[in-house]
């Protein structure tokens, strides 16, 4: 293991915190903004417009939340069986292990008496380890916050949505539509160039992808709103 590894996998996870951060904001201002445009191209006030825009950031909050609570949980359990499992394989089958771990750098271009110099040196060092890395892809066992992964979800995505929420106080009743949508996209460009520096995907692609999308989403709920309006209102 040793410093090197703990560097590498310690960038590994910043950038997957960030793009993490980035989607939030992505979806809280995307969904809060495409509400509030929906309800406004209906003819609402304002008054309606922002009960339905803050219902909409707490609704999303939550549901992140709740998403990323049990997606992180249930990836953590199922390393936690494939460590256990691991656990025991080494306790009850030890020559098979090694002789299993051998093999796996055999397959990586070691030659049969550097592979088993290898297994048994990382076997003698931490054989769980060794196996959690090159056999199950672990690198970090202590690496799955459910908890703390749901709290920066809900907060990402309250945050983006706060954005069109805030503008909507203070924007005139009539004003609101057109001013929501030209500043969601000018965000939404912003973020998407962010999201895609983060994953290291070209600049303008992610920047055009994003707010294609976000474009299409406010175009979808104006005409719904306006449709309903219409007809309801
Ligand atoms: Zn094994």
């Amino acid at each position: 293991m040793g410093r090197f590894l703990h560097r590498e996998t310690h960038t590994v996870h910043r950038v997957g915190w960030l793009r993490a951060a980035v989607l939030g904001a992505n979806d809280g201002l995307v969904s809060t903004a495409s509400l509030i445009v929906g309800v406004a191209a209906a003819g609402s006030g304002r008054g309606e417009i922002l009960v339905a825009g803050l219902a909409g950031l707490v609704a999303g909050a939550m549901s992140m939340a709740a998403g990323e609570y049990v997606s992180v949980s249930s990836q953590a359990d199922a390393e936690k069986a494939d460590l256990a499992r691991e656990t025991a394989e080494l306790a009850t089958t030890p020559d098979a292990e090694l002789e299993e771990l051998t093999g796996i750098y055999m397959q990586r271009g070691l030659d049969r008496t550097l592979a088993e110099q290898v297994a048994r040196q990382l076997t003698a060092n931490d054989a769980l380890a060794a196996h959690a890395r090159d056999e199950l892809g672990i690198t970090d066992m202590a690496s799955a916050r459910p908890v703390q992964a749901a709290l920066v979800s809900a907060a990402t995505f309250a945050t983006g949505a706060a954005v069109p929420l805030l503008i909507a106080a203070l924007t005139p009743v009539a004003a609101i539509l057109p001013v929501i949508a030209f500043s969601t996209l000018i965000g939404l460009a912003v973020l998407g160039g962010l999201g895609a520096q983060a994953g290291g995907a070209p600049l303008l692609a992610g920047t055009v992808r994003v707010t294609f999308w976000g474009a299409l989403a406010m175009a979808a709920t104006a005409a719904v709103g306006a449709l309903f309006g219409a007809n309801v209102g």
